[in-house]
């Protein structure tokens, strides 16, 4: 990072950083790139947290993220440009709707459910802008959920049931973009601009920039944290495979797994930190199936495909669903399932039992005759004791303030980074990301010096 080379009489502190996710594996590289001492500790086997290209199906399938979103003056699409990674944008509201193997464009159904659509942004406006609901005496934002937002709308008799099948639709949409349940997202997160933003997948899996990364560190595969210790003296950090001491950490861990104490902070983290760590949305869930077919029985250029769902229970359950072949070179689909239901299937179905509503899913907006998948692979990214959850989201009540005090060092011992640290891109990778510049700036400024430029980070 530097401008030019750091004055060699200071001793840079060495950096123990916990966790070797996008958001670890960045601080780590820049440091390093800077003459820090660093060494990254992680509990899996494998680098990447929550980026997981799994090749086990024979191309290069994402089971965490695989979309970078929003690609314009986005960090990722200068990486993937420097290494030559090739990027295949997805065309922006190409939704296909089918059931019985009939089909409907996004637009027509957008006019079939016009008046339910109608309602609930009026609805929403009334909550948002105090100005246009005489009725709000506080004259302030309402700050609720989106399934009590939407609560009164869809058990009004006089909607209709198309309109109202149509709503749950699209609260399961909002719940597979958030990964959670409806009554845990606040309606601070419905965001237009959102879907219509232009996003990319990474040709050969989001894995290639987790390897760049990590060239070169120095990494503890295989060893879980327990304890943090911090004081005068510097850290040390308890873990499966010993004791390991150094001046600074930095904490990278999923908030999930900072919420659950499975890893003991001593002295224990302030109230205020710990209120913020309370309040930021985290532990719902989006998982994925993964079938890769012998052939195509769905058409070209559909790449996202729906289904309405059959009841406001069964929403956002292996209804909405995308097409990587032109991705990977093979007919690969992928479904999603989040919300209330998924939390269930996650922590408690078989995986017989989640393949059989997979098919079932498909069978009923196919046919009753589709192939079976030549491979199958799913995901409990809630159930995984290293993430918890799948990634953070506006509750209700929570602000940004919270994510700016759980980013806030401890002690000048402690660092914490990770997506949901970042108070705009929460729930990314690219959030993770700019976490991670975030507090090796910090870190750089305060230990070594003012003199560094962004001109040579991985992905200038
Ligand atoms: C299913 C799914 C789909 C997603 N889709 C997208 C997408 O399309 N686009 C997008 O931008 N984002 C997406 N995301 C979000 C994105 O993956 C994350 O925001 C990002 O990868 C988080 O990086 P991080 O470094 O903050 O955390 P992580 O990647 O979780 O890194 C934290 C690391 O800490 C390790 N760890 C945890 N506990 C311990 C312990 N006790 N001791 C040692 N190590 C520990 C973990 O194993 C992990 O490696 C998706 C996530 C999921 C789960």
């Amino acid at each position: 990072m530097h401008a030019s080379q750091p004055r060699l009489e200071r001793v840079l502190p060495k950096v123990l950083v916990l966790g070797a996710g996008m958001s670890g594996l960045v601080t780590a590289r820049i440091l390093k790139d800077s003459g820090f001492p660093v060494r990254v500790i992680e509990a899996r086997r494998r680098l990447g947290g929550r980026i997981w290209t799994d090749t086990s199906l024979g191309v290069p399938c994402d089971l965490g993220a695989s979309w970078i979103h929003g690609v314009r003056k986005n960090p990722l699409t200068l990486w993937c440009q420097s290494l030559g990674i090739e990027m295949r944008k997805i065309p922006r509201g190409s939704v296909h709707f089918w059931r019985s193997g009939e089909h409907h464009h996004l637009p027509y159904m957008l006019l079939k459910g016009r008046k339910g659509f109608l309602r609930a942004a009026l609805t929403f406006l009334h909550a948002r802008v105090p100005s246009f609901n005489p009725k709000n005496p506080a004259k302030s934002p309402t700050d609720i959920s989106i399934e009590e937002m939407l609560a009164p709308l869809v058990s009004d008799p006089k909607l209709g049931k198309e309109n109202r099948s149509l709503i749950w639709w699209f609260l399961g949409l909002v719940e597979a973009i958030n990964g959670a349940p409806a009554h845990e997202i606040s309606i601070r997160e419905w965001d237009i601009m959102e879907y219509l933003q232009a996003n990319a997948v990474p040709i050969g899996g989001f894995e290639r920039l987790i390897e760049d990364a990590a060239k070169g560190l120095d990494i503890e595969l295989d060893t879980s944290v327990k304890r943090v210790i911090y004081g005068d003296r510097g850290v040390k950090i308890i873990t499966s495979k010993g004791i390991f001491s150094g001046d600074i950490a930095v904490v990278t861990f999923p908030l999930g797994v900072i919420r659950s104490k499975a890893v003991v902070f001593e002295p224990s983290l302030d109230p205020a930190k710990q209120r913020a760590i309370d309040r930021i949305g985290y532990g719902g869930v989006l998982n994925k199936a993964v079938l890769l077919f012998k052939r195509r029985f769905w058409p070209h250029g559909h790449e996202r495909l729906t289904s309405l769902p059959e009841s406001p229970q069964s929403r956002a359950v292996f209804n909405y669903w995308a097409d990587f072949s032109r991705s990977v070179g093979a007919p690969l689909l992928v479904g999603f399932t989040s919300g209330k239901a998924a939390k269930g299937l996650d922590r408690s179905a078989s995986d017989r039992e989640i393949y059989e509503r997979v098919t079932f899913s498909l069978k009923n907006m196919f046919s009753q005759s589709i192939q079976t998948p030549e491979g199958f692979l799913l995901t409990r990214w809630l159930s995984d004791p290293w993430s918890r959850g799948s990634y953070s989201y506006g509750a209700p009540g929570n602000s940004e303030k919270d994510r700016e005090e759980l980013a806030r060092p401890v002690a000048n011992r402690l660092y914490f980074t990770g997506e949901a640290t970042h108070q705009e891109h929460y729930g990314t990778v690219h959030g993770a990301l700019l976490s991670a510049q975030r507090e090796a700036i910090r870190i750089h400024r305060r230990y070594c010096c003012n003199n560094y430029t962004l001109r040579n980070l991985p992905w200038m």
